[in-house]
């Protein structure tokens, strides 16, 4: 393993995996054959990719085995190892919340007071806890934490929530929100990378920072009457000023713009009714402002 390589702790198979390697794909790294071995090179970068459970990523990363990993902020705060953030990478976004019996009303907090709890992140809801001043007893429990309260384990739980529909097949409804989590880039607290090993994170994260701001923004197309092209390009949020193409009919231009893609609905009526048509948003894969 000690070709020099950095190596990047991914998770194997989960609900970070695939996101993972489309970052990674979209940062130019050809990855071959995943899934099937621990540790796959990149067939054209200097970095060795290693497939783990995520549980495990934080103390590898920590103990420098991995160089930097991708985890969710929320196993890497309840493993509570030394490393720290590099990048927060917007995907795999979800939250952990409090949830109650259907037939139960929680609407103060205090009210947690003296119940009990079940979770498979202790650490983060004993934080959250201390932070609000308040006692309950946590259960620690490894997975399906939604059935703790019909067993009559616990008055609630407290678990990672994205559409409550686990939540309502075990009549449990949500409740107060605990900690708000994203897939993180982490690098170890305790062991320093050498030169070439920062190098290779260093031009990395430009390829992020590219993929995360492409992802914002949108290559937005049309075509206008001439006479209107002062109003359009009014209605545009561009970044840059927009490109302005003539076309084979003269009363035409063509204007090319890039926007930032939420703002894309709020202005294609009003394109629309400047006389915009042929509208055409295109995603963007990499950019460098
Ligand atoms: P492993 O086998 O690697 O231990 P796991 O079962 O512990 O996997 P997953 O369910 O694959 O974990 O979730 C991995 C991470 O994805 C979670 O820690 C969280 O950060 C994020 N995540 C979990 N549920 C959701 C969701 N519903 N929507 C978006 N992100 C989620
Ligand atoms: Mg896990």
């Amino acid at each position: 393993m000690a070709n020099g390589n950095l190596k990047l702790a991914v998770q194997k198979k989960g609900r970070l995996s695939e996101k993972t390697m489309e970052m990674l794909k979209a940062c130019g790294l050809e990855v071959d054959n995943y899934g099937e071995r621990l540790l796959v090179p990149s067939r054209n970068y200097d970095i060795d990719i290693l497939f783990l459970r995520d549980d495990d990523i934080p103390e590898y990363v920590k103990d420098g085995v991995a160089d930097i990993g991708i985890v969710g902020e929320n196993v890497m705060v309840e493993k509570q190892a030394a490393v720290s953030i590099v990048k927060r990478l917007g995907f795999s976004k979800c939250r952990l919340l409090i949830a109650v019996p259907e037939n139960k009303e929680l609407s103060n907090l205090n009210e947690i007071n003296a119940k009990t709890i079940a979770t498979s992140y202790p650490n983060i809801l004993k934080s959250f806890l201390k932070e609000n001043s308040l006692n309950a007893k946590i259960i620690e429990i490894s997975g399906s934490v939604e059935i703790a309260p019909s067993l009559g384990v616990a008055d609630m739980i407290c678990d990672i929530v994205s559409t409550g529909n686990t939540l309502k097949m075990n009549k449990l409804k949500k409740s107060f929100p605990v900690f708000e989590s994203e897939a993180v880039l982490i690098q170890s607290s305790a062991v320093e990378m050498d030169a070439h090993k920062k190098e290779l994170l260093d031009n990395l994260l430009i390829r992020i920072d590219s993929v995360l701001t492409a992802k914002k923004s949108k290559y937005l197309m049309m075509n206008v009457p001439k006479n209107q092209l002062e109003k359009v390009i009014e209605i545009l949020p561009s970044i840059k000023s927009p490109t302005v193409l003539p076309l084979a009919d003269e009363n035409l231009v063509a204007v090319h713009a890039v926007i930032p893609s939420e703002t894309f609905w709020q202005i294609n009526n009003k394109l629309k009714y400047a006389g915009a048509s042929g509208i055409l948003l295109l995603q963007i894969d990499n950019m460098i402002v």
